[in-house]
C-alpha cells in the first residue's frame, strides 16, 4: 500500500517538516528518516527494520508512522515533536548486524538530537545499543544507551486504555468475564496477554509466528486463533498488536466486537473515515496513538528526567485521557476526530494543559 502523490505532495498534505534517505556505500545501508513536527520540542520515534516491496511503500509507512508520533507525543502532554526511521531490508530475512546498527546510528547523529532514535518492530536493546556507539541521540537500549525495552510500558498504557473503553461502554472496570481478541503476540502482545489475563480476561492470539503462540498459551493460558480468523473473532475488545493497516472500511463490518483497542500504529487503513464507520457500528474504538502512548512516554520522559514515580503517574493519565477523548467523540465526528483536535490544540499551544483542561 501507498500513496500515488509525488513526495513533495506528501510531505505538504501531511505536513511534514523533513524527509532525509540515506545510503551506506559500506554495509549497503538504506535508511529514510521522517521528522513530521518539531514545534513541540525535539522528536523521538522508533527505528522500524522491515522489508518493502518497494520505496513508495517505505516512504508512505514513514510518513504515516512519523505523523502519528507528533499526535501522540502531544496528546500525551510530552514537549517532544514526530518522527519516525526505517531501515529498508535487502530480504525478508536480512540479519541484524552490528555494522548495520553502527551505520544507522551514524545516520541518526547527523540530525544532532532533533531525531532521537528507538526501538519499533525489528530492532531490539542489542540492535539499540549498537546504534548508541556511533550516537548519543538513541534512547532504549540497556548498556551503552539507557531506557530497555519500551513495550511493557506500551502495554500497560493499553490495558489503561482498555479499561477506560469497557468503563464507557458500560461495562465496568473488570476484566473477569470479558474476551479479548489480540493479533500479534510479540513484545507488546505477549506483555498485553499477560495484564489481561492476570485482571481475569479470556483472550484469543494469533500471531503468524507459531513460536509466539505457543509462549502465550503455555504462559499464560492464551487461546490459540487461526490468524485469518482473529479479527473477525467473536469478542468484547479487538486489539490488534501487529503491523498497521489492520482494519479498513470492508472489515468493519464484518467485526464481531464493541471496542477496538489495540497497541498497533496506524490501526486503521483510512482513519478519518473508518473511525467514523466504526461509530456508526457503535463499536468503540480507542485511538492508537492514545492508548500505545507507554513506550514513548518511558522513552521520552526519561530523556527529559523524570522521575520513575512521575513516569508511572504519565502512564496511568492514560486511562483518563483515553477516557476523555472518548466522551468528547460522542459531540465529534469520532474518537480520532477528538483525539487529532486535542493533539492539534496542544501544538499550536491553545490548551497549554491537555485534556485536562476541557
Ligand atoms: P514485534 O515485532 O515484537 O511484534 C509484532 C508481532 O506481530 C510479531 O510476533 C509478528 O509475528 C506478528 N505479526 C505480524 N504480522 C502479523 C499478522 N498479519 N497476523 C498476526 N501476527 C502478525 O513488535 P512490537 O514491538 O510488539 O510492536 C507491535 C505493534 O505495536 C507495532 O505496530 C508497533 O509499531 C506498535 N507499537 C509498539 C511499541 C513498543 O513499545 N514496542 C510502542 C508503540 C506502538
Amino acid at each position: 500500500m501507498h500513496d500515488n502523490d509525488s513526495i513533495f505532495e506528501q510531505l505538504v498534505d501531511r505536513g511534514h517538516e523533513r524527509l532525509c534517505f540515506h545510503h551506506d556505500e559500506e554495509t549497503g545501508l538504506k535508511a529514510i528518516v521522517a521528522i513530521h513536527s518539531t514545534k513541540l520540542g525535539n522528536a523521538l520515534g522508533g527505528t522500524r527494520r522491515w522489508y518493502y516491496e518497494s520505496e513508495a511503500d517505505a516512504v508512505y509507512d514513514v510518513l504515516r508512522l512519523s505523523k502519528g508520533m507528533t499526535y501522540k507525543a502531544a496528546v500525551s502532554g510530552l514537549p517532544m515533536g514526530g518522527a519516525k526511521s526505517v531501515i529498508m531490508l535487502p530480504h525478508r530475512k536480512h540479519p541484524k548486524t552490528e555494522h548495520e546498527a553502527r551505520a544507522m546510528g551514524a545516520f541518526v547523529d547527523t540530525f544532532d538530537g532533533a531525531y532521537i532514535a528507538a526501538e519499533d518492530v525489528g530492532v531490539d536493546t542489542q540492535f539499540i545499543d549498537w546504534m548508541a556507539a556511533e550516537t548519543s541521540h538513541v534512547m532504549g537500549g540497556e548498556t551503552v544507551s539507557r531506557g530497555g525495552d519500551p513495550s511493557p510500558w506500551t502495554a500497560m498504557g493499553t490495558f489503561h486504555g482498555m479499561r477506560a473503553c469497557l468503563i464507557h461502554s458500560g461495562r465496568g472496570e473488570d476484566f473477569s468475564g470479558v474476551t479479548v481478541a489480540l493479533q500479534g503476540v510479540g513484545h507488546v502482545g505477549q506483555n498485553l496477554c499477560r495484564l489481561l489475563t492476570d485482571a481475569g480476561a479470556t483472550v484469543l492470539v494469533a500471531d503468524i509466528n507459531k513460536e509466539c503462540v505457543d509462549r502465550v498459551v503455555d504462559t499464560c493460558g492464551c487461546t490459540a486463533v487461526h490468524d485469518a480468523d482473529i479479527l473477525s473473532a467473536e469478542c468484547d475488545i479487538l486489539a490488534p498488536c501487529a503491523l498497521g493497516n489492520a482494519i479498513d472500511g470492508r472489515l468493519i463490518p464484518n467485526l464481531r466486537c464493541s471496542i477496538l483497542c489495540g497497541a498497533a500504529n496506524n490501526i486503521l487503513g483510512d482513519p478519518e473515515e473508518d473511525a467514523v464507520a466504526l461509530k456508526a457500528a457503535g463499536i468503540v474504538y480507542g485511538p492508537d496513538f492514545v492508548v500505545n502512548a507507554g513506550g514513548l512516554i518511558h522513552l521520552a520522559g526519561m530523556h527529559l528526567g523524570m522521575s520513575d514515580e512521575l513516569l508511572q503517574t504519565k502512564n496511568d493519565e492514560i486511562f483518563e485521557t483515553t477516557a476523555q477523548i472518548l466522551r468528547r467523540g460522542e459531540e465529534m465526528d469520532s474518537t480520532y476526530a477528538a483525539a487529532v483536535d486535542i493533539a492539534k490544540q496542544r501544538i499550536s499551544g491553545t490548551q497549554e494543559t491537555g485534556v485536562h483542561a476541557s
